[in-house]
Formats: structure tokens, C-alpha cells, sequence
């Protein structure tokens, strides 16, 4: 059995946990180490942990739940097989979670059809009052549930907590919002008709969520769908499915009936065959997918062949332009959120950065002392505020751009690799002299690395910004009211941010355009993406 030594511990190799990177300066930094398959993983699995349980913390182990949740079961997966879930912190395996497949997504899906009628038939306030429940239930256990996401995911436990409470704010908002769900009566041309239109439930639904926001892009998707009256399936990346379970778990006791939520488990390899069941089961009638735009594009496809609905809400490439009149401190500050939170792994986080040349200097300056400053630890550390990186793929991915930039011209002003803790552990960069054509500018780079971009005049820096494919979000620092409108329309984007790099909120339509997305989430206008609108007209009157 492998074992590789790390901070004082024994531990077993998890996650793609790669041994003793220490920083390397250049062409080292593209190597690839090895990836694992997930038969030496499951090997892996059965090890004893020789390090202390992450989780010995939990106050409530009831929320740790090893088993998917179908139709008000907790099952396993029909051939018994499991697949890890590790700290990404320490490269330890945390759990063995269902391998789930096409015929148990099958079950969930008939669960969900089963549950329909009834869910649906309860009046919103009703249903509001459980979403209540759910929500208030997952205040009460905030610690424990941001130990878990903290655990499984990395990231800081202070940034787990606060987006537990975002995730229980959707349940709480969608749940009210669910009463003003309005229809409508029109004036008729024709005499003795009357023209109504209803909002209905789509009826069963899919998600599927990745591991960046373990819980709040869960009830991102089902505070809506449940609200207006659908059932849904859900499927949880890989990394991250004990948030799932545990919120499931709450959901259960905050009274939501069997088959109304349910979770399928399973291991990468598993998502086509989960997907594809999602995708084509006549019986779902709409997929909310939050992931990359690789594979929101194919699922996009799979659900023409049934014409389901599909709400999307895929990859960016945020730019962050500095104007020359900016409050250069307010500027840094807004990074705290867009950058460097957790590890800059968010499909907001600012991936382009560009500063106008006046302030280019001075700004570089204040940046770099800011990260300098940041704490790299482990998510469960006090005060930690970049913790590590997801996985091996993730870390390789960023390293590669690193070298890339660095190869190009781009110079290190501060960081450059991997911290000295090893592991998924990096180091917060900053460089500068990067160009728009650089594989970081092209890509999101999903790591703690600042990338400046200097600029002459505002209409380079839109060009810029929107050379891209894609446009979720777009931040800009500006005094100057008229500068503030011209550039906040020009930019492509779903989202735009003056003066703040804190954009998420309940109550505010998330969601982009060109090729990060399609629908909204968040917001009434989210509400609408899950339902249908139905035009019922009366004659003979
Ligand atoms: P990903 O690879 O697309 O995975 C997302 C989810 O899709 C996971 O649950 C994954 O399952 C599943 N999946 C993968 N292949 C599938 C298939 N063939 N059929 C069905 N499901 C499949 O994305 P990621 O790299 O984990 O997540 C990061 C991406 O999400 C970034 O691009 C980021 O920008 C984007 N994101 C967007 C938003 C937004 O609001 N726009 C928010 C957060 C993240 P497995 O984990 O089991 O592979």
C-alpha cells in the first residue's frame, strides 16, 4: 500500500494528492504528475487513515451520510461499489460514497415522477413553510455543515460558513417567492372569452452541480424548482457529494416528502451514464446545470433530442479593469472576494486583470503587499484564506498557465508556484506584463494567480474584455459617472460589478451570456425558468 508523508503525518494518498511539490520555477512547473485511475483510488480506499478524523468535529454525524438518497431511502449502489471522497487539504480519504448509474438514476427519476402530483398539489404557502424549515434547519447545523464543505471542498471555513448561509437564503427566498408566483388575465378582441394564463410546475427535474459551491449551487437550483412545485433529481460532482447528502439529510427532517429531492451519487467516471439517463428520460422535463461549458454544451445537446428546458449556468472569464481615476484601495479590497476566495476556484473570480498605466504601478504595489499578506493554510486552520487547490487536474491547469505567461514574458512580482505546505497547496501570485493573448487571458485559470494587464484608453480595455467567448461577469473601477454607464453597457456580460467585486446575492438575476450560460438564478426572473406558462381560454361566456 502506498503512503506518502506530509506536515508530520502518515496519510493515504487521496484525491490526485501529488508528494513533495515544492516550489519549482519554470519549465518544472508543466510537468504532469501522474493521475490516478480510480481502481488504484478504490485500492486506496480501503486503507486504514492514519491521520485524525477532519470530522471529529461534527456535533451531529447524522448529517454524514454514505448513502444516496432515492425515493425517502438511503441506498446503495445496486452492485454495492463506493468510490473516495478526500481532504484535499491533507490528501486524505474522508468516505466511500455510491457508485450510482444509469438504472438507479432511473429509480430516482420515477421516485420524483411518483412524488410529483402530490408536491405539486400543496398550495406555496405550504410549501413554503417546509422550504422555511429547510433553511432554518440548515442555520441551526451551520458549523457542522461547514465543516463538511470545508473538509471535502478546502476552502476556508470562515467562506464555508458564509456559504451555507447563502445556500439556506436561496431555500428561505424561493420559498416566499413561491406566493407570488402571479398568472395572468388579458383582454379579449373576441366577445364572451376571457384569456387566462397560469404559471404551472415544469414537473420532474435534473440537476447537476459542481464542487466549487458544493451546497449554494444545489439550493441555487432546487429552492426554485421545489418552490413553483417541481420534484427534482440531483446529481453532485464528484468531490463534494457529503454537502449534498448532509442538506439532503436536513431536508428529510424539515418535512420534505419522499421522491421531492433526491441525490445520486457517483464517482466521475459514472456522470455520462448519469447524465445521459437525465438527459434522455422523457419523464424530466428540464436540466439546471452549473459546471463547465464543455459539458453544459453536450448536455445541451442530449436534451434537444426531448426538447427539455435547460438552464445553464457555465464557465467565465471575468475581466477586472482598473481605470486610471479608480480608489485604488477599494480595488485591492474587492480581489478579497474575486480573486483570492477560495483560491480564486469561482466562475466570478477576476481572470483578467487590467489597469489602466497611470495607476499601474501604484496598484501593482498595494496588490502585492496584499497577497503577501494572505494566510495559505488548511480550510479548518484559524484565519486561513487561501486554502488548496481541488485536485491534482486543478493544480496542473494552473501551473501550466503559470508557465505559459512566464515563458511569454510575464514576470512574478510576488509568488510564482506552489506553496511550501506541498500538496494542492499554491501560492498567491500576482504577475504582471501578462497579455490578452496568454493561455490565462484565454482561460480560466481557477487558481490564486493575478494576472495585470496594462491599458492606454477605455476603448482597449473593452476591446479586451470582450475579446472572449465568454461573458458571466465583468468588474470595473471607475469615479467618473459618465465612464460608470458607458462601460457598464458595452461590457458582454451577465453580471457587472462598479466599484465592488461582491456580486451574489438571492435576490439578483446570476447567470450569463454568449457561452457561460443560458437562464438566470437567483432573483424572480429565476423562478420563472421553472415553470411553464400555460394559456387557458374560456368561450361561450
Ligand atoms: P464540470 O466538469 O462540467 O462538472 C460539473 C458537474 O457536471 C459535475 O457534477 C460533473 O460530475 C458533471 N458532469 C461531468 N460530465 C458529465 C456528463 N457527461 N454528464 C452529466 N454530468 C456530467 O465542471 P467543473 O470543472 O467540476 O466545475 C467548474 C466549472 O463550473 C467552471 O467552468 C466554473 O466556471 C463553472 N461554474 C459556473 C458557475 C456559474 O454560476 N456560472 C458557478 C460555479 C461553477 P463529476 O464531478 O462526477 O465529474
Amino acid at each position: 500500500m502506498n503512503r506518502v508523508r506530509m506536515c508530520g503525518h502518515l496519510v493515504a494518498p487521496g484525491r490526485g494528492y501529488s508528494p513533495g511539490l515544492g516550489p519549482t520555477p519554470g519549465s518544472s512547473l508543466i510537468s504532469r504528475p501522474e493521475e490516478r485511475s480510480l481502481e488504484s483510488r478504490l485500492v486506496a480506499s480501503t486503507a486504514p487513515h492514519a491521520s485524525p478524523d477532519p470530522l471529529a468535529g461534527l456535533e451531529d454525524r447524522r448529517l454524514l451520510r454514505d448513502l444516496a438518497y432515492l425515493g425517502g431511502a438511503w441506498v446503495a449502489a445496486d452492485d454495492g461499489t463506493t468510490f473516495p471522497v478526500d481532504d484535499p487539504s491533507s490528501g486524505t480519504q474522508i468516505a466511500a460514497l455510491p457508485r450510482l448509474g444509469a438504472a438507479e438514476t432511473r429509480r430516482a427519476i420515477e421516485a420524483a415522477g411518483d412524488a410529483l402530483p402530490g408536491w405539486r398539489a400543496m398550495t406555496a404557502k405550504q410549501r413554503a413553510r417546509v422550504m422555511r424549515d429547510w433553511a432554518d434547519a440548515m442555520r441551526e447545523h451551520s458549523e457542522d455543515l461547514s465543516l463538511i464543505l470545508t473538509v471535502e471542498q478546502g476552502k476556508p471555513i470562515a467562506e464555508s460558513r458564509a456559504e451555507i448561509e447563502y445556500a439556506a437564503s436561496f431555500l428561505e427566498w424561493f420559498g416566499e417567492e413561491a406566493k407570488r408566483l402571479y398568472g395572468d388575465v388579458i383582454p379579449t378582441p373576441i366577445p364572451g372569452r376571457r384569456v387566462v394564463v397560469l404559471k404551472e410546475p415544469v414537473g420532474v427535474t435534473a440537476g447537476i452541480t459542481p464542487w466549487n459551491f458544493p451546497s449554494a449551487m444545489i439550493t441555487r437550483k432546487c429552492a426554485p424548482a421545489l418552490a413553483a412545485g417541481n420534484t427534482m433529481v440531483l446529481k453532485p460532482a464528484e468531490q463534494t457529494p457529503l454537502s449534498a447528502l448532509a442538506i439532503c439529510e436536513l431536508a428529510e427532517r424539515a418535512g420534505v416528502p419522499p421522491g421531492v429531492f433526491n441525490v445520486v451519487t457517483g464517482a466521475a467516471e459514472d456522470a455520462p451514464a448519469i447524465g445521459e439517463e437525465m438527459t434522455s428520460n422523457p419523464t424530466v422535463r428540464m436540466v439546471g446545470f452549473t459546471g463547465s461549458t464543455e459539458v453544459g454544451k453536450l448536455l445541451m445537446r442530449r436534451c434537444a433530442e426531448t426538447v427539455k428546458k435547460v438552464s445553464l449556468e457555465l464557465g467565465g472569464n471575468a475581466p477586472f479593469i482598473i481605470f486610471d481615476d479608480a480608489d485604488l484601495d477599494a480595488a485591492v479590497d474587492a480581489l478579497e472576494s474575486c480573486k483570492w476566495r477560495n483560491a480564486g476556484q469561482t466562475c466570478i473570480s477576476a481572470n483578467r486583470i487590467l489597469v489602466q498605466r497611470g495607476v499601474i504601478d501604484e496598484f501593482t504595489a498595494r496588490l502585492v503587499d496584499h497577497a503577501r499578506g494572505l494566510k495559505v493554510a488548511g480550510g479548518t486552520v484559524d484565519g486561513a484564506q487561501i486554502g488548496p487547490l481541488i485536485d491534482q487536474q486543478g493544480f496542473d491547469k494552473v501551473t501550466k498557465h503559470l508557465a505559459d505567461a512566464i515563458d511569454g514574458g510575464a514576470k512574478v512580482a510576488t509568488g510564482g508556484g506552489p506553496h511550501e505546505l506541498g500538496g494542492l497547496f499554491l501560492q498567491p501570485t500576482v504577475l504582471t506584463d501578462v497579455t490578452p493573448d496568454m493561455v490565462m487571458s484565454c482561460e480560466e485559470t481557477f487558481g490564486p494567480v493575478a494576472g495585470l494587464i496594462p491599458f492606454d484608453t477605455e476603448e482597449e480595455a473593452i476591446r479586451i474584455a470582450n475579446d472572449t467567448p465568454f461573458g458571466l461577469c465583468a468588474y470595473f473601477f471607475t469615479r467618473d459617472m459618465a465612464t460608470a454607464w458607458r462601460v457598464g453597457e458595452a461590457l458582454e456580460a451577465g453580471i457587472v460589478g462598479l466599484n465592488t467585486g461582491f456580486v451574489s446575492t438571492e435576490v439578483a438575476p446570476f447567470g450569463g451570456v454568449k457561452e457561460s450560460g443560458l437562464g438566470r438564478e437567483g432573483s424572480y426572473y429565476a423562478i420563472e425558468e421553472w415553470v411553464e406558462t400555460k394559456y387557458f381560454t374560456f368561450a361561450g361566456l
